[in-house]
């Protein structure tokens, strides 16, 4: 069967490896747009906390998490081992220490169902062994199911793992046509042969499949997001923190320390750091973890949520056409849900029975 798969972030990425492990001919499509989400996301994978209410999105995210040992240990096999993987363990950390109360009863109870791991509330003085730079008088609840990643590194193993099973890569930009029922797709005026087509293209879905009469409810959220540094600082091990307001932050190996983010509806496609932006998110990351200040501002990223109207990803085949799949909308959690949400298009994909109905995407009239 051939498939083309247009976008190759962590949901298109995922979606092509999972395609052509199980045999299929797959050819990606990707150009590379500025402020692609995946190559600025932060890198959470914590959702035992979460409030989210809805139990639809809240099954992929936590299916997401589930996966991500056996997945990350599936691309280690397939000679990937380096995607910034690690279960290093999650510390909620609000400002009101009263808020603490709702987040371990919400963790503890999905325990029964989800990899949550231990629950534990932390003194101030264990919470800050964990992550030293956190504030002096920070208690907190730690749960050892957390973990985090590399979008970045880890959407370009899965590209290297797909091609090596044989995928194809081609840069460009694809446009759709739709003839009977069926899509086609093109890519600089040549027509590119397909049985299916998966549409994966993040916030710029949306005008892609417009001229096909699919309307996708989805917008960009723009994020800026900053990266700090101290070198000779072993952040190999530090927890994620999550304040349980819209910031958090996160290490990884390489003496960095990652805090996030702007969460700006209404952006458009504005690819710019703002002076209000990069302030908002400095004072909420010093504010949690003052012993960041000396640090280095080492980067600055900025990247398009794909978000839903709804908050609800959109994914599964597009009732009313024979060929086509969506995956979309998976908004702050992209990097969580992602590579499940990828193996659940290709099973579909493939004819395998998934129940997309909460996430369904119709073509229009
Ligand atoms: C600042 C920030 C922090 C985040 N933090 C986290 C986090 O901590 N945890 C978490 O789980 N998630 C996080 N996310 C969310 C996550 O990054 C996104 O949900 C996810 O990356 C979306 O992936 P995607 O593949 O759908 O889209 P994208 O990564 O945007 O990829 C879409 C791709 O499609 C391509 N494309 C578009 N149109 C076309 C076309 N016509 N032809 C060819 N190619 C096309 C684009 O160039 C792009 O490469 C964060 C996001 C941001 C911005």
């Amino acid at each position: 069967m051939k498939v083309v798969v247009i976008g190759a972030g962590i949901l298109g990425a995922s979606t092509a490896y999972h395609l052509v492990r199980e045999g299929c001919a797959v050819t990606v499509i990707d150009r590379a747009d500025t402020g692609r989400a995946t190559a600025a996301g932060a890198g959470i994978i914590c959702p035992w906390g979460s409030a989210m209410e809805d139990q639809a999105s809240y099954g992929l995210l936590a299916g997401g998490a589930r996966y991500y040992p056996d997945f990350a240990a599936m691309l280690a096999a397939d000679g990937e081992p380096d995607v910034g993987y690690a279960a290093v363990g999650g510390l909620y950390v609000p400002a009101d220490p009263g808020e603490l109360d709702a987040v371990e009863r919400r963790a503890r109870a999905r325990s029964r169902a989800w990899p949550v791991g231990a629950v534990e509330r932390l003194s101030p003085t264990k919470a800050r062994a964990l992550f030293p730079p956190l504030r002096s008088n920070q208690p907190a609840l730690w749960v050892s199911g957390g973990a985090r990643v590399d979008g970045r590194r880890l959407a370009l193993a899965l590209q290297r793992a797909a091609a090596r099973r044989g995928a194809q890569f081609t840069s460009g930009s694809a446009t759709l046509i739709l003839h009977n029922h069926r899509v086609g797709v093109r890519v600089a005026g040549k027509g590119i042969e397909a049985d299916i087509v998966v549409v994966a293209a993040g916030a710029w879905a949306p005008a892609l499949l417009e001229p096909i009469g699919v309307p996708l409810p989805v917008a960009p959220q723009r994020g800026q997001i900053l990266h700090l540094r101290l070198p000779g600082t072993d952040t190999a091990h530090w927890p994620v923190l999550m304040p349980l307001n819209s910031y958090y932050l996160l290490a990884f190996e390489d003496s960095r320390v990652v805090v996030g983010a702007t969460r700006e509806a209404g952006s458009g496609f504005d690819h710019r750091l703002t002076a209000a932006g990069v302030a908002e998110v400095l004072n909420a990351g010093l504010a949690v973890a003052p012993g960041l200040a000396a640090w280095t501002l080492d980067e600055l990223r900025i990247g398009f949520r794909p978000v839903a109207h709804d908050d609800r990803p959109k994914l599964g085949p597009v009732a009313g056409l024979d060929n086509l799949f969506v995956g979309n909308g998976l908004g702050p959690s992209g990097l969580t849900m992602g590579p499940y949400c990828g193996r659940l298009l290709a099973e579909a994909a493939l004819g395998n029975p998934v129940d997309f109905t909460p996430f369904a995407v119709a073509a229009g009239g």
